[in-house]
């Protein structure tokens, strides 16, 4: 967590540790404190304070949006196929969803979605940004396709990887919905916001009290909302300066790997991708053994596989970008962040060569 997040959270777990909802003075303190990082959360998202719906996470922001729009107006759903589970799962248990295909750099493919669009189609979930490969969306040009063949649908964007590198406020505004999740920007986890833009309805799918203007029901959690406040403002504050920062360390990390690994391959096209995200895949080797590989080295990495029930499953944003099976097992995600040294990147590109040596050797 950013330490501005850390901060700001403490006195809401000790002397300051009211309940927004009720009426006494220590209430009242919590309800200000609450309004504040309110009035903080939608400036950052480029929303009013009344839209801002916050959420325990990332998750239940997009199971809101997508669950909640549906109740509404019932209908079919369509989505991009990189969506994170949190979309994808949510839209697959409302039965009729349809999978927008995304091209070799994980980029949703514009004339497929069209054809995807029609009067049926009530709620529409692209993500700004994925979280495995870093594909940026164009989602200004997926709400005008959304506006003029499916008008009565709500769109949805899962803005939960965008938020650290990119404006969400400006690129997030032809969405109806937004959702965005405070441990990817230096919050807490557990804490999250849903954009619900004026004159869009959601039920509720946690059922209570009526907070949130009873679009969320359940006592807030007041320490992590105000520390989501702070390291949103953080981030919006630096973010120029990170990215910069960041897409340095990690064209050195990508370029460094491509140079000494041989059969290192990078995963689609940089320039439409976060400054946070690096994508490879080594020929011949299994990124599962290679993690462990790395994380005895001090390298903590993510595969772009998951091992179910012991077969290793490549994922699906890896699948539906068109990559082979033998090249989605042995890909390999590193993320950066704003604590992201050029010492990482070095211990980096010692590790991660000498491993993928050891594995093809061994
Ligand atoms: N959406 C995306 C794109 C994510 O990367 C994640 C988490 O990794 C989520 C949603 C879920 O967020 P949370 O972990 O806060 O539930």
């Amino acid at each position: 967590m950013r330490l501005e997040a850390v901060e700001a959270m403490l006195p809401f777990l000790t002397e300051r540790f009211g309940n927004p909802s009720g009426s006494h003075a220590v209430s009242r303190e919590a309800r200000k404190a609450l309004d504040e990082a309110r009035d903080t959360v939608a400036r950052c998202l480029g929303a009013r304070p009344a839209e801002i719906v916050f959420t325990g996470g990332g998750t239940e922001a997009d199971n809101l949006a997508v669950l909640g729009a549906h109740a509404i107006r019932p209908g079919s759903t369509v989505c991009s196929a990189v969506e994170h589970h949190a979309v994808l799962h949510a839209c697959d248990a409302l039965g009729d969803n349809r999978l927008a295909p995304v091209d070799g750099n994980g980029v949703v493919d514009l004339d497929r979605l069209a054809d995807l669009l029609d009067r049926t189609v009530s709620v529409v979930s692209v993500m700004l940004a994925n979280n495995e490969v870093g594909s940026i969306e164009p989602l200004a040009e997926v709400a005008a396709l959304v506006r003029e063949r499916a008008p009565q649908a709500v769109l949805h964007t899962d803005a939960v990887q965008a938020f650290s590198w990119l404006d969400v406020a400006a690129l997030a505004s032809p969405a109806d919905l937004v959702a965005v999740s405070a441990h990817k920007f230096g919050g807490p986890k557990g804490v999250g916001a849903l954009v619900v833009r004026q004159g869009v309805k959601v039920e509720s799918i946690i059922h209570g009290g009526g907070q949130e203007r009873d679009r969320r029901s359940g006592t807030h959690n007041v320490a992590g909302i105000v520390a989501m406040a702070a390291a949103m403002r953080a981030t919006v504050d630096e973010r120029d300066a990170t990215v910069a920062r960041i897409r340095v360390l990690r064209d050195r990390l990508a370029d460094g790997l491509l140079a000494s690994v041989p059969g290192c391959a990078e995963t689609g096209d940089r320039a439409t991708r976060i400054a946070g995200n690096c994508h490879v895949s080594f020929e011949g080797v299994e990124s599962e053994e290679l993690l462990v590989l790395l994380d005895a080295a001090g390298v903590y990495a993510s595969a772009g596989s998951a091992c179910a029930s012991g077969a290793v499953d490549p994922s699906h944003v890896l699948a539906a970008m068109g990559m082979s099976r033998a090249q989605a097992v042995g890909s390999l995600r590193l993320s950066l962040g704003t604590s992201t040294t050029a010492a990482d990147v070095d211990l980096a590109l010692e590790a991660i060569p000498a491993a993928v040596e050891r594995l093809r050797t061994s």
